[in-house]
């Protein structure tokens, strides 16, 4: 029997790890010059490369949402936003190798099918244009609010290899879909799947969210009872995060309502019986495959590493991200472009890479960054393989952080045993606390100062 209320004192401000160095350490003082650079040694490794795109207008606010995201009614906006991103495309092409073959391409936003059906194939046309080598077997997802979807624009992605659909659920009781404001009643999911499903998409996901307003662990398993009706593939199962000093709109949240972490945690557990007797396996921190689904075998094979998007079958891959927010990831770099549109459009309008910070990694952050997503990926961590890797003395090294996981191993999230760290069951709901020990830069964060959502 886990014991909830003892794992709850785990509650604190942890990064996602989605990164590492984690944003809060990129450089702002990251020039075209520190990008220019980052692109020829990525072009020099010859990497297959996956690309991003950030489509970032919705039409109104859903108050859970972290995203960066442009809340517009205005249809101008958006033939204009690609535009630049064409403006864009043709800037950074002049330094990246657009032979390379591209792997995996991916719509994220806000809302990519607030773009009309005609503005998606024209976003389509210029990547194919840009990018000669696309994959045969390319993986190309695209993020979907099932209140904004149409035929026209699921013809479009099929006629052109969509072959991965993630719909935005997060629940369906309507006081909590009220409570976020976003009314979206389970006919509409269940009809834009059927959509999805109509035209040949081999690989839908839902996306759900635990720790919502009014949420609680009984109303929440009617939600997940419900996504195993829509029959998906995939589930991923984020933990809301609370962090209405950086974004407004989740002000409108009455924290009241919001479940405690020991509710939060047991909603967690409600999810991994039913999504198991349904037939899934947990994946990372917060996602659910079927056996046979690319993720599972990847864990199982220790080659599920996480990204800005989750996580990714794609790790041989560097990332090239377009769009307002987007980053770049390589082997030893990230490199991010503007929040603001306003300051995209004038980077651009002067001929320049939209970027505004990044990072150039260390020997220290490579090293920390592998055992950080080697936690992250496949919970446990092999000191062997990371000193073949990095030529070091693993328990010299990490001797501190090693002794720091020992509460934690007493509390039954990990054992460490013939030099290897093994997360447990328990452990992977707070796989960031583990990861944790091992951030450098965390250290240096004065508990005060850390303004990452909690962990639990
Ligand atoms: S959750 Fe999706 S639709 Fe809602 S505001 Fe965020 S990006 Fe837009």
């Amino acid at each position: 029997m886990i014991d909830y209320e003892k794992l709850a004192k785990y509650s604190a401000p942890v990064p996602r790890y989605t990164s590492y160095p984690t944003a809060p350490e990129f450089r702002e003082d990251w020039t075209q010059r520190d990008f220019i650079d980052c692109v020829n040694r990525s072009n020099k490794n010859g990497a297959a490369i996956s690309l991003y795109f950030h489509l970032p207008f919705c039409r109104s606010a859903c108050y859970f949402c972290g995203c960066n995201v442009i809340y517009t009614s205005k249809e101008e906006l958006k033939d204009r936003y690609v535009d630049y991103m064409s403006r864009e495309i043709a800037i950074v092409s002049k330094t990246l190798d657009t032979k390379r073959e591209v792997r995996q391409i991916h719509f994220g936003g806000g809302t990519p099918t607030f773009f009309s059906a005609a503005q998606l194939a024209r976003i389509i046309g210029l990547i194919k244009n840009a990018f000669p080598n696309i994959s045969q077997n390319v993986e190309f997802g695209v993020e979907i609010d099932p209140r904004f979807f149409s035929i026209e624009q699921m013809d479009v992605f099929a006629k052109n290899g969509v072959n991965r659909i993630s719909f935005g659920a997060q629940d369906f009781s309507p006081q909590v879909q009220e409570a976020v404001h976003r009314i979206q009643p389970f006919s509409i999911t269940q009809n834009a799947v059927q959509i999805a499903r109509d035209r040949g998409v081999k690989s839908v996901n839902v996306d759900l969210i635990y720790g919502l307003p009014y949420q609680s662990e009984n109303s929440f398993k009617e939600t997940l009872k419900l996504t195993l009706e829509l029959k998906p593939d995939r589930i991923a199962l984020f933990n809301y995060a609370h962090v209405p000093w950086l974004k407004k709109t989740m002000r409108k949240i009455d924290e009241t309502t919001i479940p405690s972490a020991a509710e939060k945690l047991k909603m967690f557990q409600s999810a991994a019986e039913i999504f198991g007797a349904g037939g899934f396996e947990m994946i990372g921190m917060d996602h659910f495959a079927k056996p046979n689904d690319e993720l599972s075998v990847a864990l199982k094979e220790g080659k599920l590493r996480r990204n800005f998007q989750g996580y990714t079958t794609h790790n041989e891959c560097d990332l090239f991200g377009f769009g307002v927010t987007s980053i770049s990831e390589g082997a030893d770099f990230y490199s991010q472009n503007f929040r603001d549109l306003n300051d995209y459009e004038k980077a651009i309008d002067e001929g320049k890479a939209p970027i505004f910070r990044g990072a150039q990694l260390s020997d220290d952050d490579r090293l920390r960054k592998r055992i950080i997503f080697s936690l992250m990926g496949s919970f446990a961590l092999d000191f062997a393989a990371i000193e073949a890797e990095f030529g070091i003395d693993f328990e010299k090294r990490f001797a501190p952080d090693l002794e720091a996981l020992k509460p934690l191993e007493a509390d039954g999230l990990l054992s460490i045993a013939n030099r290897r760290v093994a997360v447990s069951e328990t452990g992977r709901l707070l796989i960031r606390n583990i990861a944790m020990h091992f951030d450098e830069y965390l250290k240096k964060t004065a508990v005060s100062d850390r303004r990452f959502s909690k962990s639990v």
